[in-house]
């Protein structure tokens, strides 16, 4: 069974499409702080849960009898999944597990308290895991170089790893739909294709199943749900390496579209989802050798490029030609 069903039996505005309560949720920004349980923080926790609850329905991400493996690396993200999984695992019908991995690194100051007194608190099982890769990349990587490539490389075999000593069935990671678009456009621009992170994939192993249930949700949304929940953040900046300057661009980028038309943004995402092999130049993804044109039928114009509303001004244009 999948849990989208358990969802909408139990509350059905958790469907329908991502972000549709945005504007309720923003109404008044920036004129005060959000209060926990004020009614502007129960509308964006409705939209977060809702988001992600459509967001494990569309793409299947949870089945019954799974144990899923909830990376938690103490920032804003990590702690918004893990609460919005616990909320959908108390209202499913279906039957899942949670277990919380922190991977301590071993960065300098690294606050290895903060995790595990949380976790406590919250009842929630978890793993701390002990890793020095943070030697392991100072050794390698020459200085001034960036180090996130190999750090990750290796966080991800250690995270691999321990998914298959807990038994997990599947690893849910806290990306969101903005992390989904920057990724989309930095493998545009600078690697020459069209692919991003997806909501569910097999990892590069064969043996895990990587899930990304925020996906669907913004990443102002999370940040301004985290800040109201007062999470204890751990600094990402531990390891001392430059933030990522390529991604910050792209961060850059799609924060002055969305205050030029907020709708760019929102149809660009929308249209990951909504791809045309025909009407790309991928080779492998549609054939273009075989095509069979139609004898008989009206001029239809392109249908692909043309809204349907559009489609009668073009036929009584076609008219005439
Ligand atoms: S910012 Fe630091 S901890 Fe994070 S991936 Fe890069 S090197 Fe690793």
């Amino acid at each position: 069974m999948k849990l989208d069903l358990e969802i909408s039996t139990l509350n059905p505005s958790l469907l329908g499409s991502p972000d549709t309560a945005d504007s309720d949720v923003n109404a008044g920004e920036g004129e005060e702080a959000m209060v926990k349980n004020s009614r502007r923080f129960e509308l964006l926790e409705k939209t977060i849960r809702r988001n992600a609850g459509k967001a494990i329905g569309d793409f299947n991400m949870i089945e019954d009898g799974d144990r899923i493996m909830v990376c938690l690396s103490g920032g804003a993200d990590s702690y918004t999944m893990l609460d919005t999984l616990l909320y959908l695992k108390s209202v499913a019908p279906i039957k899942f597990d949670l277990v919380a991995v922190n991977l301590d690194q071993k960065q300098p100051g690294f606050p290895e308290q903060i995790l595990p007194a949380y976790l406590e608190k919250l009842g929630v099982e978890y793993k701390i895991v002990e890793e020095d890769t943070y030697s392991i990349v100072k050794s390698k990587i020459a200085p001034g170089k960036t180090t996130c490539s190999l750090c990750s490389r290796l966080r991800r075999g250690i995270l691999y790893r321990t998914a298959q000593e807990l038994g997990a069935t599947k690893i849910a990671l806290g990306h969101h739909r903005d992390d989904i678009l920057h990724t989309f456009m930095l493998n545009m621009f600078y690697g020459g294709t069209i692919k991003t992170m997806p909501p569910k994939l097999i990892a590069d192993d064969g043996k895990n199943i990587v899930i990304r249930p925020l996906a669907y949700s913004k990443e102002s949304d999370i940040k301004k749900y985290a800040k109201a929940m007062n999470y204890p953040i751990i600094p990402c900046n531990l390891c001392g390496t430059q933030p990522n300057l390529q991604r910050q661009a792209m961060r850059e980028m799609t924060t002055q579209w969305e205050k030029h038309n907020p709708l760019w943004v929102k149809s660009m995402f929308t249209a990951m989802s909504n791809v045309k092999p025909s009407h790309m130049l991928d080779r492998e993804l549609y054939d273009f050798s075989r095509f069979e044109t139609r004898q008989s039928g009206e001029v239809q114009g392109d249908t692909l490029f043309d809204p349907p509303d559009s489609s009668e001004t073009v036929q009584s244009v076609v008219k005439f030609i």
